[in-house]
């Protein structure tokens, strides 16, 4: 035994903790890095207090942890440049597991400045060297003058042995030799790639092999009065690289009732596929923890990107437990009323470029509505419309803009060119409508039509109303031959020609003397309908069936061709008659939907035979 070489027996109350704690977090063996990394960078944070209070008269070297692989040897090596350890301090904090030098160090020397925070205990410390290593090392000597340099080392089990070491230095090397099973770590990209994923926003600089491998800058923790706008979008870069830009931020900075660092993003989203897409990293005093947050804050947030960082979310507890947490449910709030505030004061103080960013961030705001009835409270005021005009209208001016003419109807277009017909027909009267056209949208409409009573959404393909029709009677005059209204005739001879086969039930046929002479003929499909044939086929998971139950067939009596079809009626050229009706009611259904291939096959030869009877 060489001089004061002493063994011992980690103090823990099972026989062999090692190989629980290898099992435990088999499928999470990278923290190994996170922990040991953040030991080192503590003991550097602690070596520059100690200088700053006083209490350590030497240089403090320029802070550096150094990550070395060796692969022949099949060792990982972890210095720092830190406070080093006695061979008490060793006996202390490392042989009695579970008993964290870093509580006692901050009641010590704590200092007003939170920025240079121990990162302390948040996981299973520098045991979980032994997820990956069957011997650790450590090679250590304290800053205290007159400290001899200590090695420990064990190999797993409960045994230790605690010898004089040579390091000149005040410092820490960690020896891991790496075990069979855990040989891919020895690799630099590997562990490059754990820096970078854990450790790449410490304030320390961290080398693998002697390059450096992590950022060092974590904006969040800067003050966001000295960030400009190409710090936050560098930053996004580098969080989410090769992505569009983001359309705007939010920093958070919280230190009372509780601590609250972070930057929020909010990404373009181009589609209702996209609206997954957010990804918010969750660190805790700048070492990354999680990138699913879900348990965290409320879904419609996880659509934002960005990093949050908070000291009072709990790690150790099970997820299902950070629910019902008190201090989560307040920095989920506290997360939820910030996006708010900053969104309604863009609404009233930055008109333009909130109208600019709605098409991209209506999805979220309408998804967080739903799903947050605080957030809907503070939001109701802010939410507004496309509307066919290229408007941004809130709901309330859109109603009073219209109310002498649709009262409390809200109408809207839910593909504004497969519907352009009724978009026309309700612009011929200065009436826009408003875009509706993603799918949250169905939704969104039955939720805002609950919350606001009296508010009624309806398509506009789904009724005519009264101000769209000429109220003159002409139409009406009755023919002396027959003694039936020129209606009459017209409606006869539709539904002699539609109302067969499969259409009989289903098909009304009704005559409007529309204010628009453009339109032969429209498909009325009535909301309730229509919303009903939705909902069925959103549940089954099919895109809108092919087939339209109960249907209006509008035709407009104030076109040229309803007189066409009089004529040839009178003249008893019935079957010509017959191929206009179904050409106008094919016309109006083809806006509806999309024709089968033997439809489609009619429609076109028929359209060929009519334009063969045009004369020469
Ligand atoms: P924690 O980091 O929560 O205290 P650990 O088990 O990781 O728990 O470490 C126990 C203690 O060992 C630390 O609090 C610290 O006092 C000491 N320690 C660990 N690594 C180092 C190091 N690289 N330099 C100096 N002290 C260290």
């Amino acid at each position: 035994m060489s001089e004061h070489q002493e063994k011992g027996s980690i103090s823990v109350q099972t026989e062999n903790i090692l190989p629980i704690i290898k099992k435990w977090l088999y499928s999470e063996h990278d923290i190994f890095l996170r922990e040991l990394v953040s030991n080192a960078v503590d003991a550097i944070t602690k070596l520059a207090r100690l200088s700053d209070v006083g209490e350590y008269k030497g240089e403090v070297p320029e802070a550096k942890v150094s990550i070395s692989i060796n692969k022949p040897k099949k060792t990982i090596t972890i210095s720092d440049n830190g406070i080093g350890m006695t061979r008490e301090e060793i006996k202390k904090y490392i042989t009695q597991i579970a008993f964290s030098s870093a509580e006692e160090f901050i009641k010590k020397y704590k200092s007003g400045d939170e920025k240079s925070q121990i990162i302390g205990h948040f996981g299973l410390g520098f045991y979980s060297a032994y997820m990956v290593a069957e011997k650790v090392e450590i090679i250590t000597r304290s800053y205290l003058e007159n400290e001899q340099a200590v090695i420990w080392e064990c190999e797993g089990n409960v045994d230790y042995v605690i010898k004089d070491g040579k390091r000149e230095q005040t410092g820490t090397d960690i020896i891991l030799h790496i075990s069979k099973e855990s040989e891919e770590y020895l690799d630099d990209f590997r562990i490059k790639q754990l820096v970078k994923k854990y450790c790449n926003f410490l304030p320390v600089v961290i080398e693998v092999n002697n390059t450096q491998a992590n950022e060092k800058e974590a904006l969040w923790v800067k003050q966001p009065s000295v960030l400009k706008d190409e710090d936050y979008l560098a930053f996004y870069e580098k969080l989410f690289p090769f992505q569009d830009k983001p359309l705007f931020w939010i920093h958070l900075n919280v230190d009372f009732p509780f601590h609250l660092q972070g930057i929020l993003y909010f990404p373009k989203i181009r589609s209702d596929a996209e609206l997954r897409k957010g990804e918010i990293k969750l660190f805790c005093r700048q070492v990354f923890v999680s990138d699913n947050i879900s348990d965290i804050i409320p879904p419609f947030l996880t659509l934002l990107q960005g990093v949050i960082d908070s000291t009072d979310i709990p790690l150790n507890i099970s997820r299902s437990y950070l629910q019902g947490d008190p201090r989560v449910k307040k920095i989920s709030e506290h997360i939820t009323r910030k996006i708010a505030d900053k969104l309604t004061s863009m609404f009233k103080n930055e008109k333009d470029t909130y109208q600019k960013y709605w098409d991209d961030i209506h999805p979220f705001i309408k998804f967080g509505c739903m799903h947050d009835h605080d957030f809907y409270e503070k939001m109701k005021e802010a939410i507004i419309f496309r509307t066919t005009g290229g408007e941004y209208l809130t709901l309330d001016i859109y109603k009073e803009k219209y109310k002498s003419r649709i009262k409390d109807k809200v109408m809207y277009t839910s593909d504004a060119r497969a519907q352009a017909a009724y978009v026309d027909l309700l612009k011929s009267q200065q009436i826009d409508v408003l875009l509706l056209d993603s799918l949250i949208d169905t939704h969104f409409i039955q939720f805002l039509e609950m919350n606001n009573k009296g508010t009624a959404f309806q398509r506009i393909d789904a009724d005519i109303d009264e101000f769209l029709v000429n109220k003159d009677d002409k139409a009406k005059i009755i023919d002396p031959a027959s003694n039936k209204t020129k209606d009459d005739t017209v409606k006869a001879c539709f539904e002699e020609f539609l109302k067969t086969g499969e259409l009989k039930d289903k098909l009304t046929v009704r005559l409007e003397n529309l204010k628009s002479s453009t339109v032969s003929g429209m498909i009325l499909l009535s909301e309730q309908t229509r919303r009903m044939q939705e909902m069925t086929s959103l549940m089954q998971g099919k895109v809108s069936d092919k087939k339209i139950d109960d249907h209006t067939l509008v035709v407009n009596t104030a076109h040229s061709l309803i007189g066409k079809i009089i004529d040839l009626s009178g003249k008893g050229e019935k079957e010509k008659a017959g191929r206009i009706v179904r050409q106008i009611y094919d016309l109006a259904m083809i806006q509806q939907r999309q024709f089968s291939g033997e439809e489609l096959t009619a429609f076109i030869s028929r359209s060929n035979e009519l334009m063969n009877e045009i004369p020469v």
